[in-house]
């Protein structure tokens, strides 16, 4: 199934607001040197903001990889440390792939990450209570490029993407890890990028603040002092986890 349903559990994010034309590019199980520099490349042309969810233990190895995507105003998320699959590993386990994750990414960045995303889209209690424990939205999606198997070919790739609609989170991959096929996603990213342009549908990032914060969520952190010269359609927006009493 390409689609899921909005909201599954209330804390956990599947789409976006529906009201201000924005898209959710996210794009999972990177840093990879050979693609992840590419869709950066891709991303600056276009003037997009996306959302990166990194796997912990290439992020160490290519940690000036993970700096680029967060200089260039990107988010960079966590994707649990070895990208095990959530139910094949003990509750321990599972709680340590994602604060080991979310450690690494705190030590190349100065800053912890904000949103989580399990490995395969499998929702577990432990993992996900301990990513809201250190402060982390789960973050889902609402429309998949489905950019790996034997269905990832660069035409359905871009058909599946043809039907983004605004509030989307759009899962995509910019690694090579199991059956992915990064390559593709690469071919047919401008493409789509200037089919939203058109749509006037602007890829923008989450952003967990309140409403009324909304010119601080328009700065990326530790880019405050250069607020001034961000493009327009750096834009953000409250997360349901925002708003909820914890
Ligand atoms: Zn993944």
């Amino acid at each position: 199934m390409i689609r899921q349903g909005p909201v599954i559990d209330r804390d956990t994010v599947y789409r976006g607001p529906d009201e201000a034309g924005h898209v959710f590019l996210t794009f999972d199980d990177g840093p990879d040197p050979r693609f992840t520099p590419q869709i950066l490349d891709i991303l600056a042309q276009a003037s997009a903001y996306a959302t990166f969810f990194l796997v912990g233990k290439d992020a160490i190895r290519f940690p000036s990889l993970v700096r680029r995507i967060a200089q260039e105003g990107h988010e960079v998320a966590n994707h649990t440390w070895s990208h095990c699959h959530p139910w094949t590993i003990s509750s321990r386990v599972a709680r340590q792939e994602v604060s080991c994750a979310s450690a690494a990414l705190s030590d190349i960045l100065g800053r912890s990450p904000r949103y989580f995303r399990p490995p395969y889209g499998r929702l577990r209690r432990s993992m996900m209570d301990k990513a809201r424990e250190l402060g982390q939205t789960v973050v889902m999606w609402s429309l998949s490029a489905v950019d790996w198997g034997p269905w990832g070919g660069p035409a359905r790739i871009a058909r599946r993407l043809r039907s983004a609609k605004v509030g989307d989170i759009v899962l995509l991959h910019d690694a090579c890890r199991g059956h992915n096929r990064p390559w593709e996603t690469v071919r047919v990213l401008a493409g789509f990028l200037s089919e939203l342009h058109y749509q006037n549908l602007i890829p923008s990032l989450f952003e967990k603040t309140t409403v009324g914060a909304e010119k601080a969520a328009m700065i990326p952190e530790g880019h405050a002092d250069r607020a001034e010269e961000l493009p327009k359609n750096a834009r953000t927006f409250s997360s349901r986890s925002g708003q909820s009493e914890s």
